[in-house]
């Protein structure tokens, strides 16, 4: 899904220097440069920057041009064909830097590591490492073994490795809006996806440590924070853990913690999503708080009535649907129907009236017959979605689609379906968007709009992007009200009008 949310990028330059900049103090730089490049989802970005983070410390410089680097690292993602393609067709574009630069090291991590494993180095004779998401700590070992002559396999996957104390290095970043990994792994089993064998068992991420983060962002001056799981929603951190009091005690976390009022919550008992979103909320109202992604299943109205309750939760919740038949439903082992999520539509109304609902829809999935196709467009006229992302179904090696149903539907009733499905939401997105002609929307600036620097750009509460000429009185990274005065189906435009006090 998320490879259309953030398209395959290359880091930009400028942003790397500033990473450089804040490890300097650090880095006990040892003269080599690290090249490394994201693929899919959001996680997988965030992954990036623990990587960076942890060969940082071993003295690695972060670059943005492959080409003086010594270790190239292409973080991958499996979750359609299409995906690996991609990655496999990138990886031919680096066999000139190896053949320039010999001793360069050319590692593979990520979900398509994680998938293939030690088949990777035979079937990519490029590749000297294949590293899987839960390794990452072993990344200075495993470049050594490659200097020493070998190559390089660590896939083992964990129960416990959240990557809690690692402090990430932020690539490509604008300074406002940061990812923050909350949990890793999935346990959904859902019938299409590959995530739960690339990515392990579900585990949650240390609250206080996730805090911690968001303040040391918040204290750096950014402004925004996206909490991400592929399951936020059963987000969980049991009470067996030490206090906040006694681990500050212990001097694991930074004194003064007892005064904290974000942590307190987390000191009566097991902490859940919702608990955690009200934590990271009173860090500083001007602080926004996303998350992503919900699952329809778990959803609580806990979390829908704190993200009522603080203004700085955004009114933007991705809860995907993947198909709007309760059959197909079930045969995706996504374990609600219909009904159930219509139920959890109503609530999200209910409960937040001005929230934006986006989604994920796969087409052509094993067996699904136009009229049970009908069914997705009908829940897509039920909710009119603000944003949706969507797929054709990919067979995945190994998933128990693959292993129970035949992929029977033919490649042209797919697309077809999908460009039905793709042509019906741009008319809802238009929808919405006209919808907030005449509103004044809370923008928080993120920097120039792409197609000119006479025009900033930055998102909604509802996650719409709003641009707005550039004045005197404001700049990225501060709040500004504007009244919107017309939309395209992707933004919408408008002009800066003085705070309300
Ligand atoms: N955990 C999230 C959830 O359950 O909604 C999303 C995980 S996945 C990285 C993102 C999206 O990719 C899914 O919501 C689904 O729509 C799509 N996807 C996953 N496996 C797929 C497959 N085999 N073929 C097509 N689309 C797929
Ligand atoms: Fe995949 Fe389902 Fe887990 Fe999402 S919830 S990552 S779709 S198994």
């Amino acid at each position: 899904m998320m490879d259309l949310l953030i398209p395959d990028k290359t880091h930009d330059e400028s942003r790397q220097g500033e990473a450089l900049m804040l490890k300097a103090e650090t880095a006990k730089n040892n003269g080599r440069k690290l090249y490394i490049e994201s693929y899919g989802c959001a996680m997988n970005f965030s992954d990036s920057e623990i990587v960076a983070s942890i060969l940082a410390e071993s003295g690695f410089e972060t670059t943005a041009d492959y080409s003086v680097a010594d270790v190239i690292f292409i973080n991958t993602c499996s979750i359609r064909e299409n995906a690996e393609q991609r990655v496999r067709n990138r990886l031919k574009e680096f066999t000139v830097a190896k053949v320039k630069n010999p001793g360069l090291v050319v590692g593979v991590l990520g979900c398509m590591a994680e998938r293939l494993k030690s088949k990777f180095l035979e079937e990519e004779k490029l590749v000297d490492v294949v590293v899987g998401p839960d390794a990452y700590r072993d990344l200075p070992n495993l470049i050594n073994q490659v200097d020493d002559g070998q190559k390089a396999v660590n896939v083992l996957l964990s129960r416990e490795e959240t990557y809690a104390d690692i402090s990430p290095v932020r690539l490509n970043s604008n300074g406002i809006n940061a990812f923050v990994s909350i949990m890793r792994g999935c346990d959904n089993m859902c019938s299409f996806c590959v995530v739960p064998f690339t990515r392990g068992r579900e585990r949650s991420r240390d609250p206080l440590s996730i805090v911690a983060e968001c303040r040391d962002l918040f204290d750096r001056g950014y402004r925004e924070v996206t909490l991400l799981g592929q399951n936020v929603d059963s987000y969980k951190w049991t009470s067996l853990q030490p206090s906040p009091k006694e681990r500050a005690l212990e001097g694991q976390i930074e004194a003064g913690v007892e005064n904290d009022k974000s942590l307190r919550l987390g000191e009566v008992g097991g902490v859940n999503f919702a608990n955690l979103l009200e934590m990271v909320a009173l860090i500083d109202p001007d602080l926004r708080v996303r998350f992503s992604t919900s699952h329809p299943k778990d959803i609580t109205d806990e979390v829908l009535y704190a993200i009522n309750k603080y203004d700085n939760i955004c009114n933007y919740i991705h809860l995907p649907v993947q198909s709007g038949n309760s059959r197909i439903l079930d045969l995706m082992n996504r374990t609600y129907d219909r009904e159930w999520y219509i139920n959890r539509i109503d609530a999200i109304r209910r409960i937040i009236p001005d929230c934006a609902i986006s989604t994920d829809v796969i087409t052509g999935f094993c067996s699904e017959t136009d009229e049970e196709h009908k069914d997705t467009v009908s829940m897509m006229d039920y909710v009119k979605y603000d944003f949706a992302y969507m797929f054709k179904y990919s067979e995945r090696p190994g998933t128990l689609a693959a292993k129970r149903y035949a992929d029977d539907i033919p490649e042209e009733v797919k697309q077809k379906r999908l460009t039905e499905i793709v042509a019906k939401q741009q008319e809802y997105s238009f929808y919405r968007m006209q919808a907030r002609i005449g509103r004044v929307e809370r923008v928080l600036i993120e920097g120039f709009s792409k197609k000119s620097d006479k025009d900033y750009c930055g998102r909604s509460d509802q996650n719409a992007m709003v641009i707005f000429p550039v004045g005197e009185n404001y700049k990225p990274g501060q709040y500004v009200n504007v009244l919107i005065e017309r939309s395209t189906t992707a933004t919408l435009i408008g002009k800066v009008i003085p705070q309300t006090p």
